[in-house]
């Protein structure tokens, strides 16, 4: 990747430029000794986007963030990783003086739970998927970046756990926490605010990129694609959504998202049943007429092609 060649997904994604950084900065974070901490993941400055009277998307490195604010506590949805905890806390200070209440994961990657111990000893009481506080209680490997993590310390571990869905009556407004079947990984679940009609969909839609499919946790193409299927039956044009990375999404965003990957999908699927192995079937440049609006985020096109001829 080119230093400049899309300087907002970078610092969104918390991608560093060069051949040896392709991963995302949280896994570097995480594989780094705790006495060497990675200033820059900490000191990139959080964006708030006021979404609703009270509702904000949070942005800054790691995961897209939301904040619901209000006098029964404040809900927060990720945490970043580790670093970016103050950042957090002063973002959450600059627009709301009410108390911490539950922090919500949308799975259990480190991009959107390495701040968990922060803030839960912040106040915050960690909810997630069942399988969340499985993944993070236990030794996790991420194939397509070939990173290992230990388990999370006990005050990193969601102890309020669903199977199925939970709903919240919180500030005004009623939230539905849902698992979706497994897609982006097996601990995926979505947020919907019914009042303030707004959905945060967590990694299972990257707005404008390629997305991480995490095969070694669950993760599909064919679950990724009937996720966006599932999601776009649920929203209207008003509906504003949140991904996992990149800008703040539409219906139509999501529609794109999901013809991206149908379309990639098939093309893959024709090569695999044609016998080509997976380097031929690379080689065949499959995303093709997609690089250039979708292959500048995360992942370069063939790691992306690459999940998805692994996961058929
Ligand atoms: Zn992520
Ligand atoms: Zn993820």
């Amino acid at each position: 990747m080119q230093e400049g060649m899309n300087r907002r997904s970078f610092l969104q994604l918390g991608v560093v430029a060069g051949a040896t950084a392709m991963a995302p900065r949280w896994i570097r974070a995480q594989a780094a000794p705790a006495a060497q901490p990675h200033p820059s993941t900490g000191d990139a400055p959080i964006k708030a986007t006021k979404l609703y009277d009270n509702l904000y998307l949070l942005q800054g490195t790691g995961g897209n963030m939301a904040l619901q604010t209000g006098p029964e506590g404040n809900i927060l949805i990720d945490s970043s990783y580790a670093p970016a905890v103050p950042r957090i806390r002063e973002a959450i200070a600059a627009v709301s003086k009410d108390a911490p209440f539950v922090l919500i994961n949308t799975h259990w990657h480190g991009d959107h739970t390495g701040g968990n111990e922060g803030m839960h000893a912040a106040g915050f009481t960690i909810c997630a998927h069942q399988k969340t506080r499985e993944r993070l209680s236990t030794t996790q490997t991420l194939k397509v970046f070939q990173r290992t993590f230990p388990p999370s310390p006990a005050g990193a571990l969601p102890t309020v756990t669903f199977e199925r869905e939970l709903r919240m009556w919180h500030n005004g407004d009623s939230l539905d926490l849902v698992h979706i079947d497994p897609s982006h990984t097996d601990t995926d679940i979505y947020i919907n605010f019914h009042k303030a009609d707004v959905l945060h969909l967590g990694d299972t839609f990257f707005n404008g990129m390629y997305p991480v499919i995490d095969e070694s946790t669950g993760g599909s193409i064919g679950g990724m694609i009937r996720a966006s299927e599932m999601s776009l039956a649920m929203v209207s044009d008003s509906t504003k959504i949140i991904p996992g990375h990149g800008p703040l999404g539409s219906k139509s965003d999501l529609q794109k998202f999901h013809d991206m990957l149908s379309a990639i999908r098939d093309k893959m699927a024709a090569l695999k049943a044609a016998g080509a192995s997976e380097q031929e079937a690379l080689a065949k440049n499959p995303t093709a007429e997609f690089d250039a609006a979708w292959g500048k985020g995360v992942l370069s096109k063939d790691v992306f092609a690459g999940t998805v001829y692994r996961t058929l």
